[in-house]
C-alpha cells in the first residue's frame, strides 16, 4: 500500500488479502454454491476460528448479514415486541435509535461525552437495552463495567451491543449482552460488504418465541441456516473466506488488544506533547482504544500536509466533523505506518 491509511471505517485491509483473493480464486471458493459441502465446511470453519481467536463462546451462535446497518433493522423487527430502549452519546448510536424508530417503540437515553453510560430509570415496556460500545463518531468507549452494571440491574431484557468498531480490537466479555454486532471493514480489516451477529443462548430463545418470519431477513430464518451451516440467501462467499483466513493468521484477540493498547499509550504521550492538538474527550477512561478523535484550530492544514507525505488520517464525524479529526487504531495497520505518523506529528510538539 502506498499510503498509510488511518480513515476509521472502511479502513486499512490486511496486507495478506491479495493473496488470499487469489487463493479463493484458484480454489474455485467464489464459485461454490451455498448449499454445498464445500460450503457448509467454510462456514463451519469460519466460525470455529472467530471462535477460538476472538474468544467467543460454544453456545452463541454467530450469523452473517450485508451490514451494521441491517443489524439495527434485524433487532427491531425480530427481537422487539414492545420496544427498544437507546443509550448513545453519538452519531452511530443516534443513527441506530432512529432507524429503529420506524419500526418499533422507541425510547431515547441520550449521555454526554465526558460520562458514562446511565444504567438507570429503564422506561416501561422495553425488553431491548442498546449500546453502542464504540461510538467511532467520537472515539469514546464502553467499559465492560458500565455493560455488567446494565446486565446484573436488568436480568430480563436483552441487551445488544453494537462492536462494528471494536470487534476484532477488543476482548468483549460475550456474557455481558446477547446480541453483539458489526460490520467487517473496522477492526477486521475486511474490505467492506458484510456484516455479524453473536447471539447468546438467550436471544436465540427470545427470536424463536416472538417468531418473526416475514422478512428475508427474519431472525430466525437467519439462525435456522446457520445451526446447518448455511445461510438464507446467497451471502458475500468471498467476504466469509477473507475472514476465515485472517482470522486465521490472527495471533488472537488478547495479543492483539495488547498491541493496541501499547499504541495508543505512545499516542497519548505523543499528543500530550502538543499544544495545539487534545484529544476531544477529556475523561481517559471513557476513550476508545481503537479510534482516536483529536480536536485542533488548523484541521485542514493539519490533514493536507499529512496527505502530502501519504498519510490519511480521518475526517471528523457528525456534530465534530469540524472541529476533530480521527485516527483509526486497528489491528490491520503496521507498525511502521504507526512510526510515520508519528513521525509526522512529532513535527507539531
Ligand atoms: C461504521 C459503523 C456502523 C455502520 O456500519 P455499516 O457497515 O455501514 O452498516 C455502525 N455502527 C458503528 C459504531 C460504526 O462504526
Amino acid at each position: 500500500m502506498n499510503q498509510a491509511n488511518f480513515y476509521p471505517g472502511p479502513s486499512r485491509v490486511y496486507s495478506n488479502i491479495t493473496e488470499f483473493i487469489y487463493e479463493a480464486y484458484k480454489d474455485g471458493i467464489m464459485s461454490i454454491n451455498h448449499r454445498s459441502v464445500e460450503f457448509m465446511e467454510l462456514m463451519r470453519a469460519t466460525k470455529a476460528e472467530l471462535r477460538s481467536k476472538l474468544l467467543i463462546p460454544d453456545n452463541y451462535e454467530i450469523v452473517f448479514t450485508s451490514s451494521a446497518t441491517e443489524c439495527w433493522e434485524i433487532i427491531a423487527q425480530s427481537l422487539t415486541v414492545k420496544g427498544s430502549q437507546h443509550f448513545y452519546n453519538g452519531s452511530f448510536g443516534e443513527k441506530w435509535a432512529s432507524y429503529a424508530s420506524e419500526l418499533t417503540n422507541t425510547t431515547n437515553v441520550h449521555f454526554g461525552i465526558n460520562e458514562k453510560l446511565p444504567t438507570g430509570d429503564i422506561a416501561d415496556g422495553v425488553d431491548v437495552l442498546c449500546v453502542t460500545h464504540n461510538e467511532t463518531s467520537n472515539a469514546t468507549m464502553i467499559s465492560m463495567d458500565s455493560l455488567k452494571m446494565l446486565r446484573v440491574e436488568n436480568e430480563g431484557k436483552l441487551i445488544a451491543v453494537d462492536v462494528t468498531s471494536s470487534f476484532g480490537g477488543v476482548n468483549l466479555d460475550y456474557s455481558l449482552a446477547d446480541v453483539w454486532y458489526g460490520s467487517v471493514q473496522k477492526c477486521l480489516g475486511l474490505p467492506s460488504g458484510m456484516g455479524f451477529m453473536v447471539l447468546s443462548p438467550k436471544a436465540i430463545h427470545s427470536a424463536e418465541n416472538i417468531g418473526e418470519n416475514k422478512h428475508y431477513n427474519s431472525l430466525v430464518r437467519l439462525l435456522e441456516n446457520a445451526s446447518k451451516d448455511q445461510t438464507s440467501y446467497t451471502p458475500n462467499v468471498l467476504s466469509i473466506y477473507l475472514l476465515y483466513r485472517t482470522q486465521q493468521a490472527s495471533k488472537g484477540i488478547d495479543y492483539i488488544e495488547n498491541k493496541l493498547k501499547a499504541r495508543m499509550a505512545s499516542y497519548v504521550d505523543l499528543f500530550g506533547q502538543i499544544a495545539d492538538i487534545d484529544f476531544l474527550v477529556d475523561n481517559r477512561k471513557l476513550r476508545s482504544s481503537t479510534v482516536l478523535a483529536l480536536s485542533a484550530a488548523n484541521l485542514d492544514v493539519i490533514r493536507s500536509e499529512a496527505k502530502e507525505r501519504s498519510i490519511v488520517l480521518g475526517s471528523g464525524y457528525g456534530p465534530w466533523k469540524k472541529s476533530t479529526f480521527r485516527i483509526a487504531n486497528f489491528p490491520a495497520i503496521k507498525s511502521r505506518e504507526v512510526e510515520k505518523l508519528m513521525a509526522f506529528f512529532s513535527r507539531y510538539s
